[in-house]
């Protein structure tokens, strides 16, 4: 099962991408959680990706492809994977579909989860991150058992410089330039399928089950 998750920042992709590799037993492979990962072992790659981040705009296409490329080869993804935040450009949907296809593979299903703007930038606010593991919260819908506290590690949980209110309205802008285009990509691959972001959380994951089957 090749799954991509499309959606604006903050449209809960990410939560919804975790809960669909737990269940089907396939890795969930997120750009923006290896970039942060990258960040604070201190790589170069990580020094590179900061400069991009931290500004709400995108990691150039040439940090961000072989990297997937790379690790949608790993003896893991055998089965599938799911992709959240990746692609996010035209290039990167089909520098994916090229390396799949000399491989006589293809992507299987785009869901795009819908959530407008307006929303997207209170809940964004809302949103904590563990500055250890990445896992993320939310302040009314996914509360830490302890406030501040990460319920995996202990550590401590922030709000992001990029979840910040100013940085969320320019990642929003780049949304509709750069990534919203894949919604046609893949409506024109046939792979394409919305659910609603904006019901409570177990439903739209209920939805994303009801269409993989
Ligand atoms: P995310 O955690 O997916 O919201 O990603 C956080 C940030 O990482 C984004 O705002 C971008 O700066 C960068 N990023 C993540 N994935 C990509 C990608 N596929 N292409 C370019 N930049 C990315």
């Amino acid at each position: 099962m090749k799954i991509i998750m499309l959606g604006a920042p903050g449209a809960g992709k990410g939560t919804q991408a975790k809960q669909i590799a737990s269940k089907y037993n396939i890795p969930h492979i997120s750009t923006g959680d290896i970039f942060r990962a990258n960040i604070k072992n201190g790589t170069e790659l990580g020094k590179k990706a900061k400069e991009y981040m931290d500004q709400g705009a995108l990691v150039p296409d040439e940090l961000t492809c072989d990297l997937v490329m790379d690790r949608i080869q790993e003896a893991d993804c055998k089965n599938g994977f799911v992709l959240d935040g990746f692609p996010r450009t035209i290039p990167q949907a089909e520098a994916l579909t090229n390396a799949l296809s000399k491989i006589g593979e293809k992507m299987e299903y785009a869901i795009d989860v819908d959530v407008p703007d307006e929303n997207i930038v209170n809940r964004m606010g809302g949103r904590r991150a563990c500055v250890n593991c990445g896992a993320t919260y939310h302040l009314v819908s996914i509360p830490p058992k302890k406030e501040g506290i990460c319920d995996t590690c202990g550590s401590e949980l922030i709000l992001r410089d990029d979840d910040k209110p100013e940085t969320v309205q320019k990642r929003l802008t780049v949304y509709h330039e750069q990534t919203q285009p894949l919604i046609d990509y893949y409506k024109g691959q046939g792979i394409l399928h919305t659910v609603d972001g904006t019901v409570p959380m177990e439903e739209v994951f209920a939805n994303i089950v009801s269409l993989l089957g």
